[in-house]
């Protein structure tokens, strides 16, 4: 009826009104983290599965809100992106992972590499290369020891500036893996195009590989593909020994997940780090 059509619209306009005066309090509550210092990177051991030798880290960004705790990136990245705010978030991040590889280093830990997030909208909007050469120069920290993490999306994406900012990155030694591999598209060529150094396996494969023998096939055939591109691979949400195990008979070079470590504060990552060196 033409009464509960008009209710059901003034439901619908009061949740959406709801929502957004949210999402506005959470991006102005953001813009506040970021002066008050609420935000951290958690880390996430990466495996190296033939030698089973921690190779690195992926660092994943946290936010602990004053009065709501630690909200998850899942639900801050989105809103973080449209309304820009991912800019000076990403910025944060950079600086910060260099800072924490820098420490690192002066400490005395071993080899080592920290991963890091990079938002496809950050990669677009902003001088990403200038932001990465500048706090690498400095912390001066090698190339070497940062990672960025890109998604598909982005570099199926025809822009000369994007190959630009690409290739300037990569011919001064800084790597990059494709995240969520498999999630996405079907034309690779841009693995070839842009000296992609790894594909990091979506764990929606990666988790049900034990009993799912559709996932299994799809991980050996992601193996397969990225070893004959002579790229590297990562198994993310390895739960479980049996995975872990399956994973290395298929010659998968690196894993992570809940099995060896949740990503953890970074005290506690380092204290996980001597630990695993010393057994
Ligand atoms: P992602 O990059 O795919 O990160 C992997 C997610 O899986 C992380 O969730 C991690 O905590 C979780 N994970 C790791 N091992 C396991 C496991 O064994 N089992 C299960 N169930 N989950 C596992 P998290 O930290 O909540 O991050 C969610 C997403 O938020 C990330 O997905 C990434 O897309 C985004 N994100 C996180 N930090 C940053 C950042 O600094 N910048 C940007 N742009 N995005 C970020
Ligand atoms: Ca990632
Ligand atoms: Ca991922
Ligand atoms: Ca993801």
């Amino acid at each position: 009826s033409k009464d509960s059509g008009r209710n059901s619209f003034r439901f619908f306009n009061s949740s959406i009104s709801h929502n957004m005066l949210e999402h506005i309090s959470l991006i102005s509550g953001m813009r506040r983290g970021l002066q008050e210092q609420q935000f951290s990177l958690h880390y996430q051991p990466k495996i190296d599965l033939q030698s089973h030798r921690i190779c690195g880290f992926e660092a994943l960004l946290r936010w602990n809100h004053p009065e709501q705790g630690y909200i998850s990136p899942a639900t801050f990245i989105p809103l973080a992106e449209s309304s820009g705010l991912i800019i000076q978030l990403g910025e944060w991040v950079i600086n910060e992972a260099c800072r924490q590889a820098r420490a690192w280093i002066d400490e005395g830990m071993p080899d080592f590499s920290i991963a890091i997030n990079i938002s496809s909208i950050q990669f677009k909007r902003g001088n990403i290369d200038t932001l990465v050469f500048n706090a690498l120069t400095r912390n001066q920290l090698p190339p070497q020891y940062l990672e960025l993490e890109l998604t598909e999306s982005l570099l199926i994406e025809d822009s000369e500036r994007l190959a630009n900012t690409l290739a300037n990155l990569r011919s001064e030694g800084v790597h990059f893996s494709i995240d969520d591999f498999g999630t996405g598209y079907s034309n690779l060529g841009y693995l070839k195009k842009f000296e992609v150094e790894a594909l990091k396996i979506d764990q929606s494969f990666v988790r049900k590989m034990d009993n799912h023998s559709g996932d299994a096939a799809i991980v050996r055939a992601i193996i397969q593909m990225a070893s004959s591109l002579g790229l590297k691979t990562i198994a993310e949400g390895v739960e479980d020994a049996s995975t872990a195990a399956l994973l290395r008979g298929l010659g998968c070079t690196y894993a992570q997940g809940y099995y060896w470590a949740r990503p953890m504060p970074v005290a506690d990552a380092k204290h996980f780090w001597l630990t695993w060196i010393k057994d």
